[in-house]
């Protein structure tokens, strides 16, 4: 999907754009799962196109000592990755010295640059806003990020720059895995390994220069894409700002993947990074699988060194105790092609789709094991439940009194549903609707 990326300094309204404009479809989602998460990315429909935003805004550390080098680089990162470009300005402020600086570096950008005349609340300031023609790009629009007037007039002009949709025929069914973690921590050394040893072929998708570019290969008889295998080599020639890109890589292989396989240093175990990443690919409902990499370098393998980090990290990790952990190499490629196979497990798991009649058997059995606590002294009944949706898996539960369930007690139907179901490495979605 292309990508159309907000730029500009501090306070110009950033990031009440960026929710102004994923407003209206967040409103529609928020009901399934995966949308309750940091608003850095997200997705806009307008008439019908689609196109990933992010407020790059959000990306600069807040207590970076010098935000115009920060914003240097955020921007020239920018140019490197999105597809259209949002920069914003303050009517209020008119035209600032770092504004000049910003579009001094933008002038350069191939792809179309769009000025975003922001807080022109009403018509004295819109007429205000053309002093913004004054920084040389083609498109201004004048607009109020907070009351909303003047934004579909420019939604018709980001749509109207979005590059062609990629061929509509290369959409198809194969299993899209990500690799993800850290910088360093292996995955295009994983991802070449792996390349190597099956039949694959990158493609380039046409229309979206910018756009990730997926590996396809042929695994044992079968289809299956890594994603953005691009953002994995390209990342050599950034120095400057290794995590603002690998954020935005990041953020982008998880929306568009179906199993994310997070990658984690197994001579540095857990951080905090890392956590972030699979909360983050939890709460979007993907498939989940996370590799100890880097397991050569572990040392006293005889003993139970293994287990004791796996159960160390499952302990940080708690509630993500259904996420399957592999320990591999991917400098010697012991256990490489496990990492496959376990996501296309994963990926079948979140595929799949129990019955009616077994869902309601599971449901008894575990209401009678333990039934729901009371709530205000009034009894809490679940009735019956099915499963409304798969990739991912949603299930609905009916009962009397939806607000009388419980965090616990919902923790404790999703174990029992795992326990008979299985969806390893597969985040569920439980919900209670009034019966
Ligand atoms: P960012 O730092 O660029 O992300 O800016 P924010 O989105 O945090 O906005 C900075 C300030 O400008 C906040 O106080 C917003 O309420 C205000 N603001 C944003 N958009 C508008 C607008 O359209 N009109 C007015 N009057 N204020 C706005
Ligand atoms: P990426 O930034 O996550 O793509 O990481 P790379 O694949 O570029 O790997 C970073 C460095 O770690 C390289 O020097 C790799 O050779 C090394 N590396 C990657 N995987 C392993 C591994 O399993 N064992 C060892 N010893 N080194 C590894």
């Amino acid at each position: 999907m292309a990508l159309v990326a907000i730029v500009g300094r501090p306070n110009v309204g950033k990031s009440t754009l960026f929710n102004r404009l994923t407003e209206e479809r967040r409103a529609i989602v928020d009901d399934q799962p995966g949308v309750t998460r940091d608003r850095l990315f997200g997705t806009v429909e307008w008439t019908g196109r689609e196109f990933d935003l992010v407020d790059t805004g959000g990306l600069v550390p807040r207590s970076a000592e010098r935000f115009d080098a920060a914003i240097r680089e955020q921007v020239m990162l920018t140019i490197e990755e999105a597809d259209v470009i949002l920069f914003v300005v303050d009517t209020l402020t008119g035209i600032s010295d770092l504004d000049a600086e910003v579009a001094a570096q933008l002038r350069r950008a191939k792809q179309p640059v769009i000025v975003v005349a922001n807080k022109a609340d009403n018509t004295a300031r819109k007429l205000e806003a053309s002093e913004f023609w004054g920084l040389g790009f083609e498109q201004m629009f004048a607009l109020s990020a907070i009351n909303g007037t003047g934004t579909g007039d420019f939604l018709d002009a980001v749509v109207a720059a979005l590059p062609d949709e990629p061929d509509s025929t290369l959409e198809d069914d194969a299993p899209r895995i990500a690799f993800l973690g850290r910088p360093n921590v292996g995955k295009s050394s994983l991802a070449n390994k792996l390349l190597g040893r099956t039949r694959s072929i990158v493609t380039e998708v046409a229309g979206t220069t910018r756009d990730a570019v997926d590996a396809r290969l042929d695994y044992k008889g079968r289809e299956l894409v890594l994603v953005d295998t691009a953002g994995l080599r390209k990342k050599a020639r950034i120095k400057e700002n290794v995590e603002f890109y690998s954020t935005l890589r990041t953020e982008r292989a998880l929306q568009s993947c179906d199993v994310a396989v997070v990658l984690i240093d197994g001579e540095r175990g857990l951080e905090s990074q890392d956590a972030r990443v699979l909360r983050e690919a939890e709460s979007l409902k993907k498939g989940m699988v996370i590799v100890i990499n880097k397991w050569d370098l572990v040392e006293d393998k005889e003993t139970n060194t293994a287990r004791d980090l796996e159960a160390s990290i499952k302990e940080r990790l708690g509630l993500l105790d259904f996420v399957p952990v592999v320990f591999a190499s991917a400098l010697t490629g012991q256990r490489a092609e496990k990492v496959l196979d376990i996501a296309l497990e994963v990926f079948a798991e979140r595929q799949k789709r129990i019955p009616t009649a077994q869902l309601n058997d599971a449901l008894e059995a575990a209401t009678r094991r333990t039934p729901p606590p009371s709530h205000r002294g009034n009894y809490v009944k679940i009735k019956y439940a099915s499963q409304v949706r798969a990739e991912p898996p949603v299930f609905a539960f009916f009962c009397n009194a939806p607000e009388g369930i419980k965090e616990s007690y919902r923790r404790y139907l999703e174990n029992r549903l795992r326990a008979a179901f299985g969806f390893v490495g597969v985040p569920l979605t439980l919900t209670f609707k009034r019966k």
